[in-house]
C-alpha cells in the first residue's frame, strides 16, 4: 500500500489504489504516455517466465520469494523443480523440509529460503491456503508489502503500488525524483509509483516494468538509447544521452 495513500477496501483487502488520490506531481497526459510506452515495450520484449503463466496464489508467492535479489534466469530451474514436487500448499507443508532446503540451495540466501518455508507453514496454520487478501497476507510473518502486493496483483490483476528497487529506479529516473538514501520509503516516490500503475492492466504493466528495469534501465549503464521512456522525456536519460548528442553534433 502506498505510504500515506488513502486506503480503500477492496475484495482483496485495504490497498492503496493507484490514482485514487492523485499526487498531481505528474500530469494526466504524461501518466497515460508512460503507461502506454511501458505496456507496448512489454508486449514486444517481456520475458516468458513460467510463474507468469500461473494465476495460483501459492505459485506466485513461491516465485516472488525466489526472485528476491536473484536473477529470473537463475530462478527458473529451481522454481520448476520446486512446484513440480510441491504443486500446492497442502503438499508443500507436509513435505520433508530437508529435501525442500536442498531444492532451494542453488538460489543461495539461506535466510530467504527459510523465510519462505516459514511463511508457507504460517499460511497453512492460519488460513489453510494463500488468501487473496493484501492485509491477511501482510499479517503473515515474512511477507512484506511488496510480496503481498505482487501476489494480489499477479494472481487477481489488482492495481497496487509495487515499490521495489526496480520500480523506484525507473520511476525515480524518469520523473526526476531523488534516488539517494531510502528512496522507496518516501511518500512522494510511493505515491508516484502507484499513480503510474495502469489500473486496467496492472499485471502486464508491472511485468513490463520489471523487465524494462532489468534489461534497459539497469542500475549501471542504462540503455537509454533504446528506452521507450527517453523521449517522454526521462530526465535522467536526457542527461545520460547529452554527451553522446554533443559528440554527434560536433562531427
Ligand atoms: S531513458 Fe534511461 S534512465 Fe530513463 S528510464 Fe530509460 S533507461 Fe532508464
Amino acid at each position: 500500500m502506498r505510504a500515506g495513500a488513502k486506503a480503500s477496501t477492496t475484495p482483496y483487502g485495504a490497498i492503496g489504489q493507484p490514482g485514487a488520490s492523485a499526487a498531481n506531481r505528474v500530469d494526466a497526459k504524461t501518466i497515460r504516455a508512460f503507461r502506454r510506452r511501458v505496456l507496448r515495450w512489454g508486449e514486444h520484449n517481456g520475458g516468458a517466465y513460467p510463474w507468469r503463466k500461473s494465476r495460483s496464489l501459492y505459485r506466485i508467492l513461491v516465485s516472488e520469494f525466489m526472485l528476491h535479489r536473484t536473477q529470473a534466469s537463475q530462478v527458473v530451474p529451481v522454481y520448476r523443480a520446486f512446484v513440480a514436487e510441491y504443486p500446492n500448499l497442502d503438499v508443500s507443508v507436509q513435505a520433508d523440509i530437508r529435501r525442500q532446503r536442498r531444492l532451494l540451495g542453488p538460489l543461495g540466501l539461506y535466510w530467504r529460503s527459510e523465510g519462505m518455508l516459514k511463511a508457507l507453514r504460517a499460511l497453512w496454520i492460519d488460513h489453510r491456503g494463500v488468501p487473496a487478501d493484501y492485509d491477511r497476507l501482510l499479517a503473515v510473518e515474512g511477507i512484506g508489502p511488496y510480496i503481498a502486493g505482487a501476489i494480489v496483483c499477479f494472481s487477481k490483476n489488482v492495481p497496487v503500488a509495487l515499490v521495489d528497487a526496480n520500480t523506484v529506479r525507473v520511476v525515480g529516473r524518469t520523473m526526476g525524483l531523488m534516488l539517494q538514501g531510502e528512496a522507496r520509503r518516501r511518500k512522494e516516490m510511493r505515491e508516484t509509483i502507484g499513480d503510474l500503475c495502469d489500473p486496467s492492466r496492472p499485471r502486464e504493466y508491472y511485468y513490463a516494468m520489471i523487465d524494462l528495469a532489468h534489461n534497459v534501465c539497469r542500475p549501471r549503464q542504462p540503455e537509454c538509447r533504446i528506452c521507450p521512456l527517453l523521449s517522454l522525456p526521462c530526465q535522467y536519460g536526457q542527461k545520460v544521452m547529452a554527451p553522446q548528442r554533443r559528440r554527434a553534433e560536433a562531427k
